[in-house]
């Protein structure tokens, strides 16, 4: 099942090496068809590897996923976790799942808290549901002193306003920035990282373009969010941290900045935001 991933299309290397800020490894598994283990993984991380993807994040969406995430990461040098419960699955969410992320979220390879926010595209839990967890995850993400990485979904407003209500973390990362340029000034002011997504290269969604263009390389990271968000020009098939060069090559021509550049930046804010002192398997040392 493992050749899946070999008949991936060709993807030309990058010449300096960056990391894979938001993943599902194992939802990227599940997706081929395979089991969610330590081969998989280490296959997977191999691929990216080979084209200039050093690392990765691979974040959980619920307390299960969550326990996952970190296991993997425990297990293999070049993958961190993120720890969290999706704004859709906070419904019957207990003051014991909180213990037990709190926990998952002090562990040394956890570099963040996510993915949490809203998501008003779905209704599986009301808006109400929604905010009342994210502030729980916010206060989350500020005990134990880790970034925030956010899940905003039509929720724009919502997002931006609980932030300012609750007060936000030192370190706030929009993961798959969907806002316009209004909504990439006003992150920028208040210095919230903004994670591009294959989004970025869709023929449909100028309006991402257009916020990556007012966003500085320092407050930029790009992400896969495989196995969904594929990157043009393979949008239908399931994505991967190996397809992360087509979308930094689309992210560097929408912001007006060298590929290089763009690349040794996203490495350094990692280095930054998430306390990765060089990236894992590469020879680019910071
Ligand atoms: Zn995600």
């Amino acid at each position: 099942m493992m050749q899946l991933w070999s008949e991936d299309p060709h993807v030309e290397p990058l010449r300096v090496p960056v990391f894979d800020a938001h993943t599902h490894l194992d939802a990227t598994a599940q997706k081929a068809g395979v089991a969610p283990d330590a081969a998989f993984v280490a296959a997977t991380m191999a691929d990216a590897r080979a084209v200039g993807v050093a690392a990765a994040i691979t974040v959980g969406d619920s307390v299960a996923s969550s326990r996952w995430c970190v296991q993997v990461a425990a297990q293999h040098q070049d993958v961190y976790a993120a720890v969290a419960v999706h704004p859709t699955e906070v419904d019957g969410l207990t003051d014991d799942d909180y213990t037990a992320l709190e926990s998952l979220a002090r562990h040394e390879k956890v570099v963040a808290v996510g993915e949490s926010g809203l998501d008003y595209h779905w209704d599986r839990t009301t808006p109400e549901q929604q905010q009342d967890h994210f502030r729980r995850h916010i206060a989350l993400a500020k005990a134990v002193g880790k970034p925030l990485m956010i899940h905003d979904r039509d929720a724009h407003a919502d997002v931006l306003r609980i932030l300012r209500e609750q007060g936000a973390p030192d370190r706030v990362i929009f993961h798959s920035f969907s806002g316009d340029e209004a909504m990439a000034r006003e992150c920028v002011t208040a210095g919230y990282v903004l994670s591009f997504s294959g989004v970025v290269s869709f023929k449909n969604a100028p309006h991402t373009r257009e916020a990556a263009a007012v966003t500085p390389p320092e407050l930029m990271l790009v992400e896969t969010d495989a196995p969904f968000l594929t990157p043009h020009p393979h949008r239908g098939r399931p994505n991967s941290p190996r397809l992360l060069p087509l979308t930094i090559r689309a992210l560097a021509q929408a912001a007006g900045v060298d590929l290089d550049a763009l690349c040794a930046a996203v490495a350094e804010n990692g280095v930054r935001l998430f306390g990765m002192s060089a990236l894992p398997g590469s020879s680019h040392q910071l």
